[in-house]
């Protein structure tokens, strides 16, 4: 069985949508991934760090989905990463109210020994030195080093950005964080000017209107499946990317065409998680769901025609 790394925020969230609202509850960017990625079996473990008001039932609900929390460091005199949003009615943009880095602020990561020869190492969205510092960690390079980040290290920390973003093999970000690190307005244009950033595989995610897998010349679009009802878009990309690299991890396969399977298999799991508010629609997702809604995927996007 293939061996995940997950690195990334774990985190309180308060979230307001026109929907409701949240006190701080369950979030965190490898807490999405790692929730995402469990639905494949694959033996994953997160590198993270939490404060001492983190509640350990949390940990065991990571732990009960066979997520390994050894690597998520508890600093019992610190505070947990807090983040908080507000959702537009149109759900597609947010406004971040607050971003309390806390015990973020001065984490240094430890790889748990059983990690260290992790098969695939998604880097989720977290400082990028942290990020740095897992590679190093590492003494040999894994199959496939994955990458999401966002605007906020992209205003904050660019250089170190820049630094880990050249040691990696994908990227995902969203389309508007992809317009500002490359300074192009065309999607095209802006993967052609990020490969040359280091990344040979760069997804572009545009939230309800699906995603883009961008390698060499070729450009593969997933769909994001249209939904009666979106509830609460937090951790939607995060759940994305546990989907594609999850995907990945089970089935081994690093090609250009299993990526493209992989990136619908993100699409698919991003579509449960915005159903309810935080993790709650990802802790009890079934599998027979997961295959039920990948058929309609399959609907959705097939279609015969005739050229001539
Ligand atoms: P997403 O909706 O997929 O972009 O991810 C939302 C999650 O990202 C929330 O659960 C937050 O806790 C987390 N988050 C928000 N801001 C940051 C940040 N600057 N760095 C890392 N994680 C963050």
């Amino acid at each position: 069985m293939s061996k995940l790394l997950i690195v990334g925020t774990v985190a309180f969230d308060a979230i307001e949508t026109p929907f409701g609202k949240t006190d701080k509850i369950l979030g965190g960017a490898a807490t999405y991934i790692s929730l995402s990625a469990s639905q494949f079996g694959v033996h994953s473990g997160i590198v993270s760090v939490v404060g001492g008001d983190f509640p350990k039932s949390y940990l065991e609900k990571l732990n009960s989905k066979n997520i390994n929390t050894d690597g998520i460091e508890i600093i019992e005199d610190g505070k947990t990463f807090f983040w908080s949003g507000k959702y537009h009615n149109d759900l597609n943009s947010r406004d971040t109210l607050i971003t309390d880095l806390n015990v973020l602020a001065n984490f240094n990561p430890v790889v748990p020994e059983s990690f260290k020869d992790a098969d695939f190492l998604m880097l989720g969205n977290l400082h990028p030195s942290v990020q740095m510092d897992v590679i190093n960690q590492l003494p040999k390079k894994p199959k496939l080093v994955v990458l999401d980040t966002m605007n906020f290290w992209m205003d904050n920390t660019l250089k170190e950005l820049m630094e880990v973003i050249a040691k990696i093999d994908v990227i995902t970000i969203n389309d508007e964080e992809a317009r500002q690190l490359s300074g192009e307005y065309s999607l095209v244009k802006a993967a052609q000017k990020i490969y040359t950033m280091g990344p040979k595989y760069v997804v572009i995610k545009k939230g309800e209107h699906g995603a883009l897998l961008f390698h060499e010349d070729n450009v593969f679009f997933a769909p994001a499946l249209p939904l009666e009802e979106v509830f609460d878009p937090t951790g939607a990309g995060d759940t994305f990317a546990g989907g594609f690299i999850g995907y990945i991890a089970k089935t081994g396969d690093i090609s250009f065409e299993n990526m493209k399977r992989a990136v619908i298999s993100g699409s698919n799991l991003a579509s449960f998680c915005v159903e309810k508010f935080g993790t709650e629609r990802m802790e009890n997702l079934q599998q027979s769901e997961i295959q039920q809604r990948l058929l309609q995927f399959k609907q959705l996007t097939q279609f015969e025609i005739e050229i001539n």
